[in-house]
């Protein structure tokens, strides 16, 4: 299988370690697959915990001279990287598509907007300020400085195999952190061309270093190693419960973008047409694989079936297909099981009454692709209310007043994403105050941006990625207390 991009040279099938491309120990190998046809694209090593903390060692000892550096050292190697990112996007867009299904444009945008974190950081890294506080004593001096937390372990999901890596390791190492990362086994190609930049760019060996394989294994050292300071994850709620209690051990901090279960509350004096505009990227953006796509969709009583119509003649427009092929705007699920939660939400809430309004069902194409779905009628009482999809379904929950949809929004232990849309401005600073999410979008549907802190509440997770803070969650706080004076 050869794939259609120019510089072959992107395309890694080896792990990067300590500046090496290098095999498993045990020399085992995971296929990946293209979501969109079932053809096996490649193979990536089967590591394990030796290999892991053969890459912690070397991010170790790659440490003290990455955090000497000045920061404009690394900003200037990281906008490097970046400018060779930016050069390669089509490369790159291809082989993110192929081996996780979303629309080629998608993807290209994908490569852009993981890109803008790693311009982003190399400018913020030079703006990593102290403090001089005013001494409680007369012969004392307080100076507080910021210093990198030290190794960095990342642990990154499928549905954004590009911009999930840079967030992190962007941040990390603008901070002085040696990273080493692990990639959703379903998509580790984007994560080594990445590497592949790093290394063209001039990043030193042992600063960015790359393991696929045995995720619970990998996990286990990065979780357990005293050598690592930090661990970064992105993923289920479940499995980043997992990791906090397994971080405990060794009292690591932690950054946690977990699971959400995002309302999109349309009010009556919404303007209707961006309604249905922000509902389609919301919800259907990746095929509904994001952890901030539209999972309940709330519609007040008196635009309820006018919603309805326009949302419904929207999705019927979409073109699904391969997203290396034509127009695609929808692409194929990630697998099969992904395909059974959708069908599990839609059977559950049909059975509790519920009316399929469009889709409802596998796609002619076969394998993972799914029809768009719209559901009416949907109710509290549904599987939907409480889980994340993840999938092209929007279920339409009907709501009366403002007071009812609060509660019902904020009803759910998720809290990252929420959107609504609404002219009134009382009733717009009322409800964006209300809602218990770490975001919220008012009168649109897309939120993320390397320039704004993308981060959730409650069992959503704790840090916030992109943005001045973003920084943050990659430094301690040293105090110095100077007496004697
Ligand atoms: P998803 O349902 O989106 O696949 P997961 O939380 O299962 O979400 O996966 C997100 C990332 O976490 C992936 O890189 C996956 O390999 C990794 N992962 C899964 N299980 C574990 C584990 N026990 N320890 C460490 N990482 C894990």
């Amino acid at each position: 299988f050869v794939l259609p991009i120019k510089d072959q040279g992107l395309f890694r099938q080896q792990c990067y370690i300590n500046g090496q491309w290098v095999d498993a120990d045990s020399g085992k190998t995971i296929e990946v697959t293209n979501p969109a046809t079932g053809e096996v694209i490649g193979t990536v090593p089967q590591m394990g915990a030796a290999e892991t903390k053969r890459a912690i060692d070397a991010a170790n000892a790659a440490w003290g001279a990455w955090r000497k550096k000045t920061a404009k050292e690394r900003a200037n190697l990281l906008r490097q990287w970046f400018n060779l990112m930016m050069a390669a996007q089509e490369d790159l867009a291809i082989i993110l598509t192929a081996e996780q299904g979303k629309p080629l444009a998608e993807a290209k945008g994908e490569i852009a907007y993981g890109a803008s974190y790693i311009e982003w950081f190399a400018e913020e890294a030079k703006r990593i300020y102290g403090d001089i506080i005013p001494p409680h004593q007369g012969d004392k001096r307080i100076v507080v400085t910021k210093e990198p937390v030290g190794v960095v372990a990342a642990i990154t999901p499928w549905n954004f195999p590009n911009a999930m890596g840079t967030r992190k390791a962007a941040p990390a190492m603008a901070a002085g952190c040696p990273v080493v990362m692990k990639p959703a086994s379903q998509t580790p190609f984007s994560t080594l061309a990445i590497a592949v930049l790093a290394e063209r760019a001039g990043i030193p060996a042992g600063v960015l270093n790359i393991v696929t394989g045995s995720a619970s294994a990998i996990g286990g050292e990065m979780t357990s190693n005293p050598i690592v300071r930090k661990l970064t994850f992105t993923g289920s709620t479940e499995i980043g419960k997992l990791l906090m209690q397994q971080c405990a051990a060794t009292v690591k901090k932690t950054s946690m973008e977990l699971g959400g279960n995002a309302p999109f509350i349309v009010f009556d004096d919404a303007d209707l047409d961006a309604a249905v505009e922000g509902a389609m990227m919301s919800k259907f953006r990746n095929t509904g694989q994001t952890c901030v796509c539209a999972n309940r969709i709330y519609v007040q009583d008196a635009v309820y079936d006018a919603f309805a119509e326009k949302l419904k003649a929207a999705v019927a427009k979409m073109k699904i297909g391969d997203g290396l092929k034509g127009e695609t705007q929808q692409g194929p699920l990630i697998d099969m099981k992904a395909v059974e939660k959708v069908e599990e939400h839609i059977a559950d809430a049909v059975g509790k009454g519920a009316k399929v309004a469009l889709g409802g069902k596998r796609h002619a194409l076969g394998g993972s692709f799914f029809e768009p779905t719209i559901l009416t009628g949907v109710t509290s009482q549904m599987a939907v209310a409480k889980e994340e999809t993840f999938g092209p379904l929007a279920p339409l929950f009907r709501f009366k007043t403002e007071e009812e949809v609060i509660k019902m929004a904020n009803d759910t232990e998720f809290g990252l994403a929420s959107y609504f849309y609404a002219r009134d401005l009382g009733r717009v600073w009322r409800v964006a105050e209300a809602v218990e999410y770490g975001i919220v979008g008012i009168n649109t549907g897309i939120i993320s941006s390397e320039v704004a802190p993308f981060g959730g509440v409650k069992e959503s997770g704790n840090g916030r990625e992109g943005s001045k803070y973003g920084i943050e969650d990659y430094l301690e706080i040293k105090y110095m207390c100077m007496g004697g004076i």
